[in-house]
């Protein structure tokens, strides 16, 4: 063990507080933090047992007679032991450790992962200069970021650490870009807010596991205060064009103020944090205009329409349609649900509950026992990916994709059925027809329930058009509504829209992208276009792993570049174009492994040319290892 970190002192509790914390904690993370502090070599020497939920996916639990053992250590230890310090262990050290939670080895990709989610260094994925440059020098390098995302901050933060100037423009009236956006009845996140957080900052006091739109805009405003980042962000301030200047070297932004005043920014570097779902999509049906109620788009909720005594209709039933409409349905006269395609919906258990005091105090009071529970939601998200892959010899046997993916698909078709034992035709329409992760899976937030109730319909029928009263279906009939809302999503393909970036010699990302929809290497450089990086870029988004840690990852990336750049004088850095086009070449191969495109029947992962633009091809590992730190032979420094 390395280093110690001071944690502040806390107060101990009584025994019956300090059991009831210790009974509710995962006892694999417990063991491991426990472990940490007394180097007990019993809790090392447990067996972990890799058991299947829904005969599916694995998890990691002591074999029986352990726990029993390692929660009364670990009471006996918080009401006598010295709680106020934390070991920093080395790579090599939290290696071992992980290797005792999961009771096998771990690949050298899966430690470096699972060195930097476990987090005990204060910036896990920092980036360091080899030779400060001057004060001078730093003041006259300038970086723009579009977009005050998590994206966007995460960029600030490791810019701001290296003490390289920067400002952060965003069209919207507020900071935190999607969960600015999204404040529709219900929004939530769909993973564990233990990784869906920056590694940086250690245990906020999350509210609950599973954050709502309200906590993890929160949580943004707090790092942006935290880090400092608040002062370099100007709101309603939007990037309308912008052009590569190859005398200067720069990149000159017009931007429109929120008084309509335009103004040109200059940069030496552009990183586009604008994100995949910031241009809401309406449904392509006819006679949409002419309809006399209210109508809304999911991005932009009036919170002051009262839903009482009222007829509603919601057409979408994606991932914000299943999860809006279960809270919308009891204050409405009636709800009717339009669905062109059902999605796969499974049951998370807790997911609305919130955090105990006895688990919060835990995780303030007993070093490590954050860590380790990012871990350990790190590990049971990165199982998913498996699922996205063709297993060719099932499939040559008559299977589909996979036995996984067979066992997962028969199991959420038992759950649909569960809901429905008297209404099997309801459960037919609930009942996709393509594997589950060929889209976005969906979370239960009470959807099915919410379809038994009285007051909600369920329409399949396609939709003809929208008449001044309401919806007509093919099958002729019409019903009459006093709100329609959108739940259509967003065009996913238009990155970087409706932006005119020009780069070097005219090149725009129309010409670039033109064959088959947007493309990018790693998603995040374009040949023709110097000193711009985009995050969350095309094919950036991974098979796993929390996205507050890819824009931590992506960060150091182009943090390391910026860093070279300055060290080395360069002025102008671009990929090369053959190692964009044989990156292109290699993700076009490897996607012919994955599901998206010969299982998925469209939906946001396929872009209008039928290809798959949004996902990786490659396992989180393996992605990793390709962004964790730069090539510089890759790109062409001037
Ligand atoms: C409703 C919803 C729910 C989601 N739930 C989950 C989930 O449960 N789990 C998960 O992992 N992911 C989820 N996501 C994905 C989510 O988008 C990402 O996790 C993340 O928020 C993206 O962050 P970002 O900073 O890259 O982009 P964004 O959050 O989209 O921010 C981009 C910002 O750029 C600004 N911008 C764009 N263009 C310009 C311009 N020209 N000029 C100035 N500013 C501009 C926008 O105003 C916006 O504020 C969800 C997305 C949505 C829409």
């Amino acid at each position: 063990m390395s280093k110690e970190v001071e944690v502040p002192p806390i107060s101990r509790p009584d025994e019956t507080f300090i059991r009831r914390a210790v009974e509710e904690a995962d006892v694999n993370v417990l063991r491991l933090a426990l472990y940490q502090q007394t180097h007990d070599p019993k809790l090392a020497n447990m067996r972990v047992e890799r058991s299947l939920r829904f005969g599916v996916f694995a998890e990691y639990s002591l074999a029986s007679g352990h726990e029993g053992e390692v929660r009364e250590k670990a009471i006996a230890y918080l009401l006598s032991g010295d709680l106020n310090r934390l070991e920093v262990p080395s790579r090599d050290e939290t290696a071992e450790l992980m290797a005792i939670f999961l009771d096998r080895k771990l690949s050298p990709e899966e430690v470096n992962f699972g060195h930097e989610e476990l987090s005990f260094d204060v910036h896990p994925r920092d980036v360091a200069w080899g030779a400060k440059p001057s004060p001078d020098q730093l003041s006259s390098f300038q970086v723009v970021i579009v977009g005050a995302g998590i994206s966007g901050m995460a960029a600030a933060v490791q810019l701001a650490r290296l003490g390289i100037p920067y400002r952060i423009v965003d069209k919207q009236k507020g900071l935190g870009g999607t969960w600015f956006l999204n404040d529709y009845p219900e929004a939530r996140v769909d993973i564990s807010t233990h990784i869906y957080q920056y590694k940086f900052e250690k245990n906020y006091p999350w509210k609950s596991q599973y954050a709502s739109q309200d906590e993890l805009l929160e949580y943004l405003e707090h790092i942006a205060d935290k880090y400092d980042v608040r002062k370099h962000i100007s709101l309603e301030t939007e990037v309308t064009e912008a052009k590569w200047d190859p005398s200067a070297k720069r990149w000159n932004l017009d931007i429109k103020n929120s008084d309509g005043s335009k103004e040109v920014l200059s940069a030496n570097v552009v990183i586009s944090c604008s994100g995949l779902f910031t241009t809401p999509k309406l449904p392509d049906i006819e006679g949409i205009e002419q309809f006399k109620g209210k109508t809304v788009h999911t991005t932009s909720w009036d919170h002051d329409f009262t839903l009482a005594d009222k007829s509603v209709a919601v057409i979408g039933t994606g991932c914000t349609g299943c999860q809006m409409v279960p809270g919308l349905a009891p204050q409405t006269d009636s709800l009717t649900v339009f669905q062109r395609t059902p999605s796969w919906i499974t049951p998370v258990p807790n997911y609305k509950s919130t955090t105990s005091k006895e688990l919060r105090w835990l995780f303030d009071s007993l070093p490590g026992f954050w860590n380790w529970s990012v871990f350990a939601s790190y590990v049971a998200d990165a199982q998913f990916q498996d699922l996205q892959e063709i297993d060719q010899e099932w499939c040559k046997n008559g299977g589909t994709v996979s036995e996984r993916s067979e066992s997962l698909r028969e199991l959420l078709t038992m759950y649909i059925q569960s809901k429905f034992v008297a209404q099997p035709k309801l459960a037919e329409k609930c009942t996709p027809s393509y594997p589950p992760f060929a889209r976005r899976i969906v979370i239960d937030n009470g959807w099915y329930d919410a379809l038994n109730r009285d007051n909600v319909e369920l329409v399949t029928d396609g939709i003809e058009c929208i008449t001044e009263q309401g919806i007509q279906t093919k099958d002729g009939v019409i019903r009459e509504f006093d709100l329609i809302v959108f739940s259509s999503g967003f065009s996913v393909s238009k990155y970087l829209w409706p932006v005119n970036y020009e780069g070097r010699d005219g090149a725009t990302p129309e010409k670039l992208w033109d064959k088959d929809g947007a493309r990018a290497h790693l998603g995040m450089t374009m040949p023709g276009f110097p000193n711009f990086f985009t995050f969350y870029g095309p094919n950036g988004q991974s098979r796993g792993g929390g996205f507050h840690s890819w824009a931590e990852i992506w960060s150091r990336y182009v943090g390391s570049l910026i860093v070279q750049m300055i060290e080395t004088d360069t002025q102008e850095l671009e990929v090369r174009q053959e190692v964009f086009d044989d990156y292109n070449q290699r993700m076009d191969d490897a996607m012919k492994g994955m599901i998206w495109e010969s299982e998925g029947n469209g939906g946001y992962y396929v872009n209008e040319q039928g290809r798959s633009g949004v996902n990786m091809p490659w396992s989180v590992h393996e992605f990793y290892e390709m962004v964790r730190e730069p090539k510089f032979d890759d790109f062409n420094w001037t």
